[in-house]
């Protein structure tokens, strides 16, 4: 549980980088968690607007903001058009994106380069799919990509009667990293269902990540053998909400919470065995506070 690999890199990069006269400004959020964020600021790593926040040319209003300094693209990733506006900004830039979000970004830039049609399994607000969205453009500033939102048989069934100039016949298939491994494949099954008496080609790329794959299956086994879950993590974090949605599938009462102090002793009112676990994004100290307040709950 915790930090997992892209966020830890993510995070010991800018550390390594930042010096009291060099700081280095992350482009957005570093990490879902404002505890993280707010201990890399002593560390001089700062964080300015992220491409969403900023109208324009990302790379010429984050230069107008940084007089020194290098600035940083996030573990999440950004689209090749944030990359080329921060390059020809003149500021010189650390790319910390995870390798797995950039593995997702190439096989995004290939499909459409081979003229298939993307469809990605994610959440559209989510920075890591709008920055996968974000290589799926042509020379023409045309995206080829469809962020779909649920694996359900009567959604995919209206995407595809709903699709505008008609449902293509070699579509790509990825998911957020993040992701459930049983939604993409529900996803990737009901597809094949619904397509079964037409001429198709699927490219199926798992680009699920393991690290979160592997957390989800330890919550889940963690959630069969007790009474309640606790799961920590930043409330925008959708590796830690999966999390909770993994525990509660499980028939198991879950939690989520970003600190300690929003443990309630009541939760835990005749209950013998307490679970806890973690997102990718939450460091280990948080994780420590929240087992420290958790056992002087239970003692009081
Ligand atoms: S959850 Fe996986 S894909 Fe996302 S940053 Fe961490 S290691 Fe990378």
């Amino acid at each position: 549980m915790g930090f997992c690999m892209g966020v830890r890199r993510a995070v010991q990069i800018m550390e390594g980088e930042a010096t009291p006269d060099t700081p280095v400004f992350s482009v957005g959020e570093i990490v879902h968690n404002p505890h993280v964020v707010s201990r890399l600021g002593t560390s001089g790593v700062h964080q300015l607007p992220g491409p969403d926040e900023l109208e324009g040319d990302i790379g010429k209003a984050t230069a107008e903001r940084v007089s020194k300094g290098r600035v940083a693209i996030t573990a999440h990733g950004v689209g090749e058009r944030v990359v080329r506006e921060l390059e020809s900004s003149g500021l010189e830039v650390i790319d910390t994106t995870c390798p797995i979000v950039t593995r997702a970004q190439r096989y995004g830039q290939k499909f459409v380069r081979e003229g298939w049609h993307l469809l990605i399994l994610g959440d559209p607000g989510h920075k890591e799919v709008r920055g996968i969205l974000g290589w799926t453009y042509d020379a023409h500033g045309k995206s080829h990509a469809t962020i779909v939102q649920s694996p359900e048989l009567a959604d995919l069934k209206r995407l595809i009667e709903e699709f505008p100039g008609g449902f293509p016949n070699k579509v790509g298939l990825m998911a957020q990293t993040t992701h459930k491994v049983e939604d993409f494949a529900k996803f990737v099954g009901n597809l094949m269902l619904l397509q079964r008496d037409h001429n198709f080609e699927f490219h199926v790329v798992n680009t699920l990540c393991h690290a979160t794959t592997g957390q989800q299956e330890a919550a889940a086994r963690l959630a069969k053998d007790v009474d309640v879950m606790v799961v920590v993590g930043g409330k925008k974090s959708a590796n830690t909400r999966h999390l909770r949605e993994v525990a509660e599938e499980q028939g198991c009462r879950a939690y989520h919470i970003e600190a300690p102090d929003e443990l309630q002793k009541d939760w835990f009112n005749g209950v013998e065995r307490i679970g806890l676990t973690a997102g990718a994004s939450t460091p280990d100290s948080s994780i420590d506070e929240v087992e420290t307040r958790l056992r002087e709950l239970l003692a009081a």
